[in-house]
C-alpha cells in the first residue's frame, strides 16, 4: 500500500478543521507544505502536547508528506512563545538533518486560519473563495501528521487528544476513544466545578456551545480537540446564544457603521473583498439576492467581528452565517472577485493579540490552568458517527451483534465518493447501527 492508500485506509481527516479527507488533499503536487502548529484558539494545549511529546513521529510524517506532494519546502508554523516545543523540535530536526523549517509567529488570533497562515508563511494570498492549492500550498495540521505516522504503522484513527479545562475540578489533557461521550470527558476532568454550566466544544472563538442535552448526547469525533466548561451566563455563551431574529433586528436598528468589524476582519486584511459593515448596513433595506450579501460567502467564521470588534454588541458573524444559509438554499455561490488580491497595508498593526482577546472574552481565570500529564481514558461504550468529515457518510460493513476489535474498519467510504473510513475505537460488540455505530465494550458484553 502506498502512503495515500494507507491514509485513506486509516480514515484520516483534517484533525483540526471541518474534516476534509486527507487522502484527497494529499493527491496534489505543490511547491510548499505548511503544517499548522499555531494552536490558534485561546487556551488550547493539544497541539503543543503533540509537538513536544510526539516530535519524532510528527517530523517523520511531515517528511513523508513533503515527498508525497513533491513540495520543495516544508514549514511547521507555530508561535514564538512555545519555547519548550521549539527547543524539542529544533533538536529533533537537527538530529535528523531535516529540511523542515520552523516558522515562528506572534501570538495573535487567528494565526492558524488557513488563509492567514498561507500569507504569513509565504507572502502569497489565496484568492477569495479559493483554497491554498491555488497558491501552490497544501496546509495540514499537527494532529493530522501524527495520525499519518500512525497510519504508516497500520494504525487507523481510533483515538483523539482532547484538552478539557475551564470550570472543571482537574483540567486534563485526555486521549479518548472516538465516540466517547462528552460527559465522560468532563467527568474525567473531575467534573464541573460549578452548578449550571455549559461547555464549548472546540475553541472559545469558533467552538459550538453545548447545553446539558448536548453534553449528555454528543461524542468526541475526529475533528474535536477541546472542551471548555464555562458558566451558563458567560459572555461567549450569551453572545453565541442570541436568537437569530433578535440579531437581525438589532443589526437593523443599532449598527452605527463604525466599520470596526471590517477594519479588524482577518480576511479583509489579507485583501479579500469582505466588508461586514456593508452587509450590516444593507440588512435592513436590501433583499438577500443583492450582490452586497454575496461576500458573506467568504467569511471564515473567525468571530473577531462578533466577540472582539463591534462596540454595539452586534454579530456580523452570525448575520453572515444566516446569509450563507439563505444563499446556499437558493444555490447561489460566491460570485465576487476571484483573482489576485493585495493585503491591506495596515494589516500588521491590526492583528488581535491573544492576551487582549482572552480578556475581552472573560477567560483570564483559565489562562494559567495546567492540564498535567496525558491521561488515557478507558470507556465501556462508544457511539461512533459515520459522518465525521466533509463528504458522504461512511457505509457500515458490520452488523448488530458482530464482535469487533479495536482498529477494525466498521464503515467505509464508497468508491468514487468523498469521505473517510471509520474504525472501532474499542474492542466489543456492535450494539446498534444508525447514523452512528454503537459499540459495547467486551467486558460489558460478558457481564
Ligand atoms: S462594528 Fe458593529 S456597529 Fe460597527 S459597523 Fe460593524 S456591526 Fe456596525
Ligand atoms: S467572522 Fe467576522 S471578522 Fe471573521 S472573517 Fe467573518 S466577517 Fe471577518
Amino acid at each position: 500500500m502506498d502512503l495515500l492508500e494507507k491514509i485513506k485506509h486509516a480514515g484520516i481527516v483534517g484533525a483540526g478543521g471541518a474534516g476534509f479527507p486527507t487522502h484527497v488533499k494529499m493527491k496534489s503536487q505543490v511547491e510548499i507544505l505548511i503544517i499548522n502548529g499555531a494552536e490558534c484558539e485561546p487556551l488550547l494545549k493539544t497541539d503543543q502536547y503533540l509537538m513536544r511529546e510526539r516530535t519524532e513521529e510528527l517530523v517523520q510524517a511531515i517528511e513523508m508528506v513533503q515527498r508525497e506532494i513533491g513540495a520543495e519546502k516544508a514549514f511547521l508554523a507555530l508561535k514564538k512563545k512555545y519555547g519548550k516545543e521549539i527547543e524539542v523540535l529544533n533538536k529533533t530536526l537537527k538530529n535528523r538533518g531535516s529540511r523542515i523549517a520552523l516558522f515562528l509567529m506572534d501570538n495573535f488570533f487567528p494565526a492558524g486560519d488557513e488563509q492567514v497562515l498561507v500569507y504569513e508563511v509565504t507572502g502569497r494570498t489565496v484568492p477569495p473563495g479559493g483554497i491554498p492549492l491555488q497558491a501552490q500550498v497544501v496546509v495540514s495540521n499537527v494532529g493530522t501528521m501524527v495520525n499519518i505516522y500512525e497510519a504508516v504503522q497500520d494504525k487507523p484513527v481510533t483515538d483523539k487528544y482532547v484538552t478539557v479545562l475551564g470550570e472543571v475540578k482537574q483540567p486534563k489533557l485526555l486521549k479518548v476513544p472516538i465516540g466517547t461521550p462528552v460527559k465522560k470527558c468532563i467527568e474525567a476532568a473531575g467534573g464541573a466545578a460549578i452548578e449550571g454550566f455549559c461547555a464549548i466544544m472546540g475553541g472559545p472563538m469558533m467552538g459550538q456551545i453545548m447545553d446539558d442535552f448536548d453534553i449528555g448526547n454528543q461524542v468526541i469525533k475526529k475533528t474535536d480537540g477541546a472542551i471548555i466548561v464555562v458558566p451558563k451566563d458567560q459572555y461567549i455563551v450569551k453572545r453565541k446564544r442570541t436568537p437569530m431574529t433578535h440579531i437581525i433586528n438589532q443589526s437593523k436598528s443599532a449598527c452605527i457603521q463604525c466599520r470596526f468589524c471590517t477594519d479588524l476582519c482577518p480576511r479583509y486584511l489579507i485583501g479579500h473583498p469582505l466588508r461586514p459593515h456593508k452587509i450590516m448596513g444593507a440588512i435592513a433595506t436590501k433583499s438577500i439576492e443583492d450582490e452586497v450579501f454575496n461576500q458573506a460567502l467568504i467569511c471564515c467564521d473567525c468571530g473577531i467581528c462578533e466577540l472582539y470588534a463591534c462596540p454595539m454588541g452586534l454579530s456580523p458573524r452570525l448575520v453572515n452565517g444566516y446569509i450563507k444559509g439563505e444563499l446556499r438554499k437558493k444555490g447561489i455561490a460566491y460570485q465576487g472577485e476571484k483573482g489576485a488580491v493585495v493585503p491591506n497595508e495596515t494589516r500588521e498593526y491590526r492583528k488581535i493579540p491573544v492576551n487582549r482577546l482572552i480578556a475581552r472574552l472573560g477567560l483570564e481565570k483559565y489562562t494559567h490552568q495546567k492540564v498535567g500529564e496525558l491521561e488515557e481514558l478507558q470507556v465501556k461504550q462508544v457511539t461512533i458517527p459515520l459522518q465525521q468529515h466533509i463528504g458522504a457518510a461512511a457505509v457500515p460493513v458490520v452488523s448488530v451483534g458482530d464482535p469487533v476489535e479495536k482498529g477494525q474498519c466498521i464503515g467505509i467510504v464508497e468508491e468514487g465518493k468523498l469521505g473517510a473510513n471509520v474504525h472501532a475505537s474499542i474492542r466489543g460488540r456492535i450494539a446498534a447501527i444508525g447514523p452512528s455505530i454503537e459499540i459495547i465494550g467486551e467486558q460489558e458484553v460478558m457481564e
